[in-house]
Parts: C-alpha cells; structure tokens; sequence
C-alpha cells in the first residue's frame, strides 16, 4: 500500500470517473419498483382453480412502486411486464453506479486535497 505515486493514483482516479459516467450515459429507461408474477383463482364455482394450484389462472403482472408516500399497483401484460423489469434493472444499476461515483469522488477529492498542501504547505 501507497507505494504508487499520489500523481499516478490521480490520474487512476480521474481515468476510473469518466469510464464510470460513461457507465451512466448508457443506462436506459429506469423505475425504483418491483415485479410480480402471481397465479388467481378465478372464483366460479365450476372452475378446477379453485381445487388445483396448478390450474389457477395467469400469471398476472403487476407493477408496484411509491410515488408520493403512496403505493401505486399496476396491471401489466405478459408482453409488457419485460419493459418494467428492465427499468428495475436499469435503476438497480443507477443507484450502485451512482455510489460507486460517489465513494471514488470522495477519494479522489482527498487525494487531491493532499497534493494540494503537500504542492504549498501553510
Ligand atoms: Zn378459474
């Protein structure tokens, strides 16, 4: 530890910030929610949903997430169920990219502030 030169993990840093933003640029469409398959039972008295779990009927999609304090539930289809899970992702891999920005940021301003004193000390 700490035999690299402070000038070169500087430059590690600043190389490292830019292919993280560059990680940011490319993220898609992105929703704070989670998906849910589930399996209904219809409730007509002739129907085997009601007997067998396997015969139930779906599966049915929905979306929940919190917008103002509330949670709001949204019916999907099977066709556009990927869409919503595909945001998911996307905003999963926002947030871990945004904390990876801001630990490394933090790093790097401290290793700046040190060359800083260390260039003109007070
Ligand atoms: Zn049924």
């Amino acid at each position: 530890m700490g035999a690299r030169p402070r000038r070169t993990q500087i430059e590690a840093d600043a190389k490292r910030f830019e292919e993280l933003k560059a990680d940011l640029a490319r993220i898609g469409y992105f929703s704070k929610g989670t998906l849910q398959a589930r399996m209904v039972k219809c409730g007509k008295s002739k129907c085997p949903c009601g007997v067998d779990p396997k015969r139930r009927h779906g599966p049915y999609f929905e979306w929940t997430y919190k917008a103002q304090g509330k949670t709001i539930s949204v019916r999907l289809t099977a066709r556009t169920a990927p869409l919503f899970q595909a945001a998911s992702t996307q905003y999963r891999k926002l947030k871990s990219t945004l904390a990876r920005l801001e630990k490394l940021s933090r790093q790097a301003i401290t290793r700046l502030a040190e060359q800083a004193d260390s260039d003109s000390p007070q």
